[in-house]
């Protein structure tokens, strides 16, 4: 062959040539141990010494021109290879992604938080305290007596190996006792509420063996009843976004609080006119309250004789019902997520 068609050829082939791999093939024809340009290389050795300068450097530059062709070739193979695989795995960025659906705090954390708020902006402290509880922090200490029909078994779960006895332990049945353990830690004035989970043996529409309370705690030299009403109204009114929300205090009886008090409220749901909510009475009951007994203090080593204060609890759920309009207690703690997401 001559310089001009290796070089001719090699232009051809290189174009003709759509892979790789079949490229390096035809690259060693021309350039390989027994190419085309190579056995013109080892012909050289025959000729005189003038001629086979000449032709040395001939053969030299179509062996450049030869891989400047194959380098071309190359990169445009390359190219489309690149070009190949990125129209094979294309994004389409038009479609919407597939990230976490945006979590949503559960109705009673909801509400919790807000009676939390509402209260921490009349000067209310959050206290925490443990779920499992002693018998005398739930019970003995909140002058609720040995015989006292809240002992027993079928309303309070015991732990195991205990029995209803001084010392003996159980599931908090109200969070009245983070009451008792702060007033034994702090001297008054005491401004707390006590936020969490509390446990009775109850299951129906309106009950759950785990449920949440809110107890309030307001102990000072000269704390009143008036306080008192001041400020559950208060909270109440704000809590429901009502202006002029009536309120009313009945009577009633608690071991810990003397006097004691339930209050309702109007009916947030028919205004007071009369609905199926709130009984056909007009009025919605949402907690117990009253003045700390003296016994108690007396538990917790508060002088009786100088200070006074006032309690309330009141049920976390029973509000949340209320201020979403849901009718069955259980929907909260089922987790359909059909329910959940109306809140999210
Ligand atoms: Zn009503």
């Amino acid at each position: 062959m001559s310089l001009d068609e290796i070089l001719t050829d090699a232009a051809r082939e290189f174009a003709a040539v759509t892979s790789l791999p079949v490229l390096d093939q035809v690259k060693a024809r021309y350039l390989g141990k027994s190419g085309a340009v190579t056995a013109l290389m080892k012909g050289l050795g025959a000729l005189p010494v003038e001629a086979r300068k000449q032709q040395g450097a001939r053969i030299n530059e179509v062996k450049e021109q030869v891989e400047t062709l194959l380098k071309a070739r190359r990169e445009a193979l390359q190219r489309e290879a690149l070009e190949r695989q990125l129209a094979a795995e294309s994004i389409d960025v038009t479609l919407p992604g597939r990230g976490d659906a945006p979590g949503g705090l559960h109705p009673v954390t909801r509400t919790l938080a807000r009676i939390e708020r509402l209260f921490a902006s009349i000067g209310f402290a959050v206290a925490d305290g443990p779920e499992i509880e002693t018998d005398f922090h739930n019970f003995t200490a909140l002058n609720i007596p040995q015989n006292h029909p809240a002992r027993a078994m079928h309303d309070t779960f015991y732990l195991a190996g205990d029995g209803a006895t001084d010392g003996g332990r159980l599931l908090r049945t109200h969070t009245s006792p983070v009451q008792v353990r702060y007033m034994q830690q702090t001297r008054p004035p005491i401004r707390i509420i006590a936020p969490g989970r509390v446990y009775r043996c109850d299951s129906d529409v309106t009950h759950t063996p785990m449920f949440h309370q809110v107890e309030g705690l307001w102990v000072d030299e000269t704390v009143s009843f008036a306080d008192l009403k001041g400020v559950l109204a208060e909270f109440m009114a704000r809590f429901f976004e009502r202006d002029n929300l009536a309120v009313r205090f009945r009577p009633s009886f608690f071991p810990f609080t003397e006097p004691s008090a339930e209050m309702d409220i109007a009916c947030v749901i028919c205004g007071g006119d009369g609905c199926r909510v709130c009984s056909h009475t007009g009025w919605l009951e949402v907690l117990g309250c009253g003045m700390v007994h003296p016994n108690v203090f007396g538990h917790v080593g508060i002088d009786a004789e100088r200070y006074q204060g006032f309690a309330f609890g009141l049920g976390v759920e029973r509000l949340a019902m209320l201020r979403y309009g849901v009718d069955d207690l259980r929907l909260f703690f089922e987790n359909d997520m059909r329910f959940l997401r109306q809140f999210a």
